[in-house]
């Protein structure tokens, strides 16, 4: 297949990991920020390929895993409205609430749909003018144009029946949050080439210079992935820090203007809750005043709950790479994608689902 073989070309991995062993000559901790490397790596074993000295650790980079609870409580409070069609990516049904999910909403007949894109949404709405259309607008910054890009249409189509429940998170403040924990285990990082592929690495620059950290653009496939993870431990064997781009045919320094603007037009920075972390200061986007009127949580006015987490989750720890998820007690047991006790176990790029896909034989047993 073309422009997917030659990135899993058997004869480059194998070169890649000669030239990475080659390099290593000392231990070093890589996290991967984007949940969707942390499936690759294990999907393709790459990280059971990786000299002995290098460990993987698991970064915030899934969107449905850092939603807030309080986010999440909210959907649900508003999808239960009679006169709701609430809207989401497919994720997002299953994660589990205080007390409920999504599905067990529309369980009960609440009109909760599966869409693709959040133009859907604003289709939805003209389509439906007696029903309020919502449409959870999570994730971070790969998501966000496309979410702005909904809100002006629906202010361009003059929508008044749709509203988005915005929980956007941004990379950068959740890399400094890391770096400044006291129980920080990183050396280094391979930022998410998806997300640089729209914001660029421009942001990465003062980080790795103020905190002596490599920052690695870094893509998807075993190639890519193994480039980014040979261009920190270069850096890291060699006492530099930098941040450096390993996916240049995606990425450039600036990134997509374009998605930028639209996003800056519709969202400002606010503090924002990451599940299991807490709040990271200026760490999301919320709507700007002008866009009020397209604000789900003022509309049904929601801004007054409280939540309970499971006490078995240490999603938290997992998400900031200080435990792997074997190290849950209810990994594999009370808690499985059947019967997800947190986020991580629900996603797609839940690194909780990815060890139980595909690692299940390292739990301990007893
Ligand atoms: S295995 Fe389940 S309970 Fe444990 S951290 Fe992952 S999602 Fe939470």
């Amino acid at each position: 297949m073309k422009y997917i073989d030659e990135y899993r070309d058997p004869n480059r991995v194998r070169a890649l990991l000669a030239a990475l062993q080659r390099a290593t000559t000392r231990p070093w901790v890589l996290m991967e920020i984007c949940g969707g490397q942390t499936h690759a790596f294990l999907s393709h074993g790459l990280d059971e390929l990786l000299p002995g000295g290098i460990e993987l650790v698991h970064g915030p980079g899934c969107p449905v895993c850092v939603t807030p609870l309080e986010q999440i409580d909210k959907a649900l409070r508003i999808a239960s409205r009679p006169d709701v069609l609430f809207t989401s990516y497919g994720d997002m049904l299953r994660v589990p609430g205080s007390t409920t999910d999504l599905f067990t909403v529309r369980a009960r007949g609440g009109d909760v749909r599966v869409l693709y894109s959040p133009l859907e949404a604003v289709l939805l709405a003209q389509a439906h003018p007696d029903k309020q259309v919502v449409f959870f607008a999570i994730g971070f910054e790969t998501t966000a144009p496309a979410n702005a890009m909904a809100v002006l249409q629906a202010r361009e189509r003059a929508v008044p029946n749709f509203s988005m429940l915005v929980s956007h998170v941004c990379v950068p403040p959740a890399i400094r949050a890391i770096l400044d924990s006291p129980e920080n285990r990183v050396d280094a990082f391979l930022a998410a080439g998806h997300v640089c592929a729209v914001m660029g690495y421009h942001e990465y620059v003062p980080i790795a210079r103020d905190y002596r950290v490599p920052i690695v653009v870094t893509g998807f496939e075993p190639t890519d992935l193994l480039l980014g993870i040979l261009a920190a431990v270069r850096q890291l064997e060699a006492g530099e820090a930098r941040a450096e781009n390993a996916y240049e045919r995606a990425v450039t320094l600036e990134g997509n203007r374009s998605a930028q603007s639209a996003m800056s037009s519709v969202f400002r920075t606010v503090d924002r809750k990451w599940r299991g972390i807490g709040t990271i200061p200026m760490s999301g986007l919320g709507l700007r005043p002008e866009f009020a009127d397209f604000d789900a949580e003022l509309r049904f006015e929601v801004g007054d709950l409280t939540t309970q987490e499971s006490s078995l989750c240490i999603a938290g720890a997992i998400l900031q790479g200080i435990k792997k998820p074997i190290q849950c007690a209810a990994f594999a047991t009370q808690c499985t994608p059947q019967n997800p006790l947190g986020a991580p176990m629900v996603s797609s790029e839940g690194a909780c689902a990815a060890y139980y896909r595909y690692h299940r034989q390292a739990v301990p047993s007893g």
